[in-house]
């Protein structure tokens, strides 16, 4: 794994519309908030680093708890 800039294709937790986000795993674990250019709901993200076992894990759910 190499860190640095990555492009993951997620499925939207609203709509559930697959999406790309792209963000930069050299900071180590981050989360972050993207919008679904479909439904303009809030995504949260979450990056794991697994230095480990060289790994990264990419959690997403939905932003806006309410929603349910
Ligand atoms: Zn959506």
């Amino acid at each position: 794994m190499k860190l640095g800039n990555q492009i993951h294709d997620i499925n939207c937790p609203h709509c559930g519309a697959t999406t790309r986000v792209a963000f930069d795993t050299s900071g180590g674990e981050e989360s972050f908030i993207d919008d679904c250019v479909v439904c303009c709901n809030a995504i949260n993200l979450r990056v794991d680093i697994d230095e480990q076992h060289q790994q990264m894990r990419l959690f997403v759910d939905a932003g806006d708890e309410q929603y349910y």
